[in-house]
């Protein structure tokens, strides 16, 4: 091949992508001491990580492509200062998937992957560790009588052929005398990776119990299988407690019988610690396990175990969506309706869409499963792209929780609980179970105000409420973190009037705590777990089984196994009935069903749960109520294709912020001034743009240009040519902005 003899003269140039904010690449020559064989085309030298001049830094870049000719001139390139990688980090789909995401989040190549990689890969460290030996290279006759223990190491080294720091240091001699040995040119400093860990080995049959799978899982595992090899998704749309991990972990086994391994994403490992112990007890296979509370050392053994395929399952977050597999099966995205798949800075990418694409790229299945799908994934499975698995019985034999609304309207509710309510939590109590009560709000009350002039007490840097906390008691603002102590006099009138208006979970734990004096009653919220092992310290209390009352947000409504609990409050649904978010209406709806899923999981002990709401006869919050998911999902996707709204549209969110108002918004028109005519003729809608519904947030304005677009090609056309204009347009140096394709937070 004439390519290949090209380079052997040395011709490659090596086209680099950095980690920095920059959509271009940058060609160097190859390192000056490189072996040029390993430079030819076909070495996989794309992929591998390499130390280049940047200005006047050291980057750890990627080489993206190796090119035989470079628009720059030869005698202007710079070489590379060193290859760090002799085989690429990353297979060639996986490397292709990052390419894909740079492309569609339209994020620069060279920061996706870094986000990609764990921090000690970033800064330049071996994937393999390296072991350093040392040899000797002349006997101990080449040394003075009078340095006797650098004679003595020198012997020492002899004897054993090539020794280890450790073996060095367990013997009693000291670096300092080596390198004394070392200078003398008396041994040799030799590295070399540590060997690669072996393939993990193939789960064997009837290693550890199973309970038999009832019919409707053997219905949904049959018709994934009915699939065949390949590239395949499934929803699983499966109730709460319906048995949806048993039938994740039956396809998985199908994957690890054949030595390959499973990825398993999770919304937050934090909090769902019972699904790793079960993934834990299931399979006798090594396990890795992504999760915020690993040091760089740890995540970096992890993704180690990945990349060679030692380790058979694969559990983390959203992020843990691009560790190398050296031997793909599977990869499951359990609560894929979760939001925290959405990473929300920076590199903005949903792990759920990209675990689909991935699964497409390797050529391997995907499945994604909840007991409340997303409406995206919801109409994938309505349109066929995605196999329907559904389980719509609960698999224990417990009967499903029985839901009704409350109707608050007309009553005055001091403690933020009903009469009503109150009377069945003593019920249940009495019975000698435990009762959930849920509201999304930590702190004491979301509002501090003055009744006699009106005043309400805001952030100074946020378009934001002070909410009113108990314990420190202060105000503190939720977006920025500040904090003031709350005044005894209202600032505008001097009155002695302040008041609250709103409950949070502080509120509510003294409110039943003297409702209910001889209770437990134990507080779940960001407060009360922060801290390490105190969330699980909660969750142990709970699962004693002593009747009490478990107050929480949404912490509480992922995924956990409460046996105990029988009745289920949720203090307030109205706030995602009127939200002015388009997704306020479903997000509240997978509250509703999770939290009710909560409810009545042991069996013999059937569930209960209410829904207080001052709209008791709002036809969303009766199609909750009283469908199944489906159903719902259904009503709402027809209020979505009327309306034109995901998923029967794209959008994507241009933000851009600065201290000066004005600034972001006159950045933001002159780019849609520039995109307007091409975006119009695309069929590309345009709203803004206009202050964020959260204008101000940290002290810094906040203004969105929102893209809608039902072709797909057609908006990322028309993005790929704004984001040119965007960085072309001058703005002021504070000036932030950033693109969210397929925004979640639109706020
Ligand atoms: P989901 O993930 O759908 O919420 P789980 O997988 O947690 O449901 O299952 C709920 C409970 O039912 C668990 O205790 C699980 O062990 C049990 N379970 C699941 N499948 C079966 C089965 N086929 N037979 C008996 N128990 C089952
Ligand atoms: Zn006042
Ligand atoms: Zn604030």
């Amino acid at each position: 091949m004439p390519d290949q003899e090209e380079s052997n003269h040395g011709e490659s140039v090596l086209r680099v992508a950095v980690p920095l904010p920059l959509r271009q690449s940058y060609d160097y020559l190859p390192p000056a001491d490189a072996n040029l064989t390993g430079f030819r085309p076909g070495c996989r030298i794309p992929g591998c990580r390499i130390r280049v001049p940047f200005g006047r830094r050291k980057l750890v870049g990627f080489v993206l492509e190796t090119a035989d000719r470079s628009r720059i001139g030869r005698d202007q390139l710079k070489p590379a200062t060193a290859l760090i990688d002799s085989r690429p980090l990353f297979n060639p789909e996986l490397f292709e998937l990052l390419h894909w995401s740079a492309d569609y989040y339209h994020h620069p190549i060279g920061e996706v992957l870094a986000a990609a990689m764990p921090a000690l890969l970033r800064q330049g460290k071996p994937l393999h560790e390296e072991v350093t030996f040392w040899s000797a290279t002349a006997g101990p006759e080449s040394l003075s009588g009078r340095a006797r223990r650098q004679r003595q190491l020198l012997e020492f080294i002899a004897e054993s052929e090539r020794v280890t720091r450790a073996e060095l240091i367990d013997a009693g001699f000291s670096p300092t005398l080596l390198r004394q040995l070392l200078d003398k040119g008396l041994v040799r400093e030799r590295t070399q990776p540590a060997p690669t860990p072996s393939a993990f080995t193939p789960l064997q049959p009837g290693s550890r119990e199973r309970p038999e799978p009832n019919e409707e899982q053997i219905a949904a595992i049959a018709k994934f299988r009915a699939a065949g090899g390949g590239f395949r998704s499934a929803l699983v749309n499966g109730v709460t407690g319906s048995g949806k991990t048993e039938v994740y972990m039956r396809l998985m086994e199908d994957e690890l019988a054949a030595g390959r391994q499973c990825l398993v994403l999770v919304p937050e490992i934090g909090l769902t610690p019972q699904t790793i112990d079960r993934f834990r007890q299931r399979f006798a296979l090594p396990l890795a396990v992504f999760h915020s509370g690993l040091n760089d050392s740890e995540r970096l053994q992890a993704w180690r175990q990945a990349h060679d395929g030692s380790a058979a399952i694969l559990i983390g977050t959203r992020s843990a969506i691009f560790t190398p597999m050296a031997r793909p099966g599977l990869i499951v995205v359990d609560e894929e309706h979760d939001t925290s798949f959405k990473q929300q800075e920076g590199f903005r990418y949903s792990a759920r869409d990209l675990a689909v694409m991935r699964a497409r790229k390797e050529n391997i299945g995907v499945v994604l499963g909840s007991a409340t799908p997303s409406l995206e994934s919801f109409q994938n499975a309505e349109a066929g792209r995605f196999l329907r698995l559904e389980l719509p019985h609960r698999a224990g034999g417990s009967a499903p929780a029985r839901l009704r609304t409350l109707d608050i309207a007309n009553e005055h509710i001091p403690g933020g609980l009903s009469e009503l309510a109150l009377t069945k939590i003593a019920q249940h109590l009495e019975a000698g179970n435990q009762t959930l009560v849920f509201i999304n709000r930590r702190g004491f009350a979301p509002i501090l105000h003055c009744p006699l002039c009106g005043w309400m007490a805001q952030c100074e840097n946020c378009s934001a409420y002070m909410t009113v906390h108990a314990q420190p008691p202060c105000q503190r603002c939720h977006h920025c973190d500040s904090t003031q102590p709350v005044p005894n006099l209202c600032p505008v009138c001097r009155q002695n009037e302040l008041s609250t208006s709103g409950f949070g979970t502080q509120q509510l734990e003294a409110f039943l705590q003297r409702e209910f004096p001889a209770t437990p009653v134990l507080r779940i919220d960001r407060d009360s777990t922060r801290g390490k092992g105190k969330f699980r310290k909660l969750l142990a209390e709970v699962d004693q089984g002593e009747p009490a009352i478990l107050i929480g947000t949404q912490m509480l409504a992922k995924g956990h196994h409460f046996p105990g609990i029988t009745l289920a409050v949720i203090v307030n649904a109205d706030g995602g009935l009127f939200s002015p978010d388009f997704r306020g209406q479903e997000q509240m709806a997978q509250v509703i069903v999770q939290v009710a899923g909560r409810a009545g999981r042991g069996s013999g002990r059937p569930g209960e749960v209410l829904v207080q709401t001052r709209h008791g006869d709002h036809r969303t919050l009766g199609k909750i109520i009283n469908s199944t998911w489906s159903e719902f999902a259904r009503h709402i996707l027809d209020e979505r294709r009327a309306a034109g709204m995901p998923p029967f549209s794209h959008l994507c969110l241009i933000r851009a912020e600065a201290a000066d108002r004005d600034a972001a918004l006159s950045f933001l028109r002159r780019a849609r001034r520039g995109i307007e005519a091409f975006g119009h003729e695309k069929q590309v809608h345009f709203t803004g743009p206009m202050p964020a519904p959260m204008e101000k947030r940290q002290s810094r304005y906040r203004m969105h240009l929102l893209l809608r677009c039902a072709n797909r090609p057609a908006l990322h056309t028309v993005l790929g040519v704004l984001v040119a204009r965007l960085d072309e347009l001058s703005a002021p140096g504070d000036l932030r902005w950033h693109i969210d394709v397929d925004p979640i937070d639109l706020l």
